[in-house]
């Protein structure tokens, strides 16, 4: 059994479409038949939420995993949907920062815990982290457990401020602790191409970061707003609409970008 991939979904800004993307970019992939655990490490736990993983059913999150020491496979709880499952986070995590501050080794307690034998026993494909809004401890901690840091980038107006911070921090992560961690690449969200400074700010995007960039785009798209409210992913919500589309395109970029091959995935589709 091969290890599995695990992705770190960043951008210190709040609100660019982290869960969204971590739910529905999770949804794809188990779509196409991989066993997908989330990691909620947001003390907003929206990503618990959004995968209809309610508080009452958060007996043990991440903050177990991170300072309790609790096997994992407690921790993970399944999910309504096929071959994703998930590690909920409450409020508790809000103070992760300063609970993990007296600890040895405190960036290296996601690593840990992510390669926790009874994890590789329950045979994950890929892990997604959706990470709080900040570089804070927590996300450090996600950079060090990943293999790869993929980031959402809004497309509007200073969408590339305070991205060469988040690349500093990666090249801090990699010196530091992770010397092998890659970037995924970047993904334009909330895309509206009738709209002039959307389409600027994705060439700008482009223009800086090169291939970094996927092709994919995922557009703004209303069925995906709603479909958190439904504790669903989009692709359950409204598997027609576009942003179900966009998030299947990404998937399978993403994938084919990891060696799968094209055919084996359009046989699956
Ligand atoms: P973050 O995790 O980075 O804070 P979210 O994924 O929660 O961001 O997204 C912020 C808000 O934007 C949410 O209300 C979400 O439903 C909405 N949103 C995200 N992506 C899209 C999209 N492609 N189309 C429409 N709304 C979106
Ligand atoms: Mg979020």
């Amino acid at each position: 059994m091969s290890d599995p991939r695990i992705i770190a979904i960043t951008n210190q800004k709040g609100g660019v479409g982290k869960t969204t993307t971590a739910i529905n970019l999770a949804a794809a992939v188990a779509e196409l038949g991989f066993k997908v655990l989330v990691v909620d490490i947001d003390p907003q736990g929206n990503a618990s939420t959004g995968l209809g993983v309610e508080l009452g059913d958060r007996r043990f999150t991440s903050y177990d995993l991170l300072l309790q020491e609790t096997k994992v496979a407690e921790v993970v709880v399944p999910t309504a949907f096929e071959g994703i499952f998930l590690c909920p986070a409450t409020a508790d995590l809000a103070s992760a920062d300063i609970d993990l501050g007296g600890t040895d080794r405190r960036s290296f307690l996601l690593h840990s815990a992510l390669r926790q034998t009874d994890l590789a026993e329950m045979g994950f494909d890929y892990i997604f982290i959706d990470c709080p809004p900040s570089l804070s401890l927590l996300t450090v901690n996600a950079m060090v457990a990943a293999q790869s840091v993929l980031v959402p980038l809004q497309a509007e107006f200073f969408a590339l401020e305070g991205l060469s911070q988040l690349l500093l921090s990666v090249r801090q992560v990699r010196e530091s602790a992770n010397p092998d961690l890659r970037i995924e690449g970047v993904v334009m969200t909330m895309s509206d191409r009738r709209n002039n400074l959307s389409q600027q700010v994705e060439r700008d995007a482009r223009d800086h970061l090169g291939e970094l960039v996927f092709a994919t785009v995922i557009p703004r798209n209303v069925r995906v707003s709603e479909a958190p409210s439904h504790a669903m992913p989009v692709l359950a919500y409204d598997s027609a609409s576009r942003g179900s589309a966009a998030y299947r395109a990404l998937a399978r970029e993403m994938l084919v970008g990891h060696g799968a091959k094209i055919q084996q995935l359009e046989g699956q589709i």
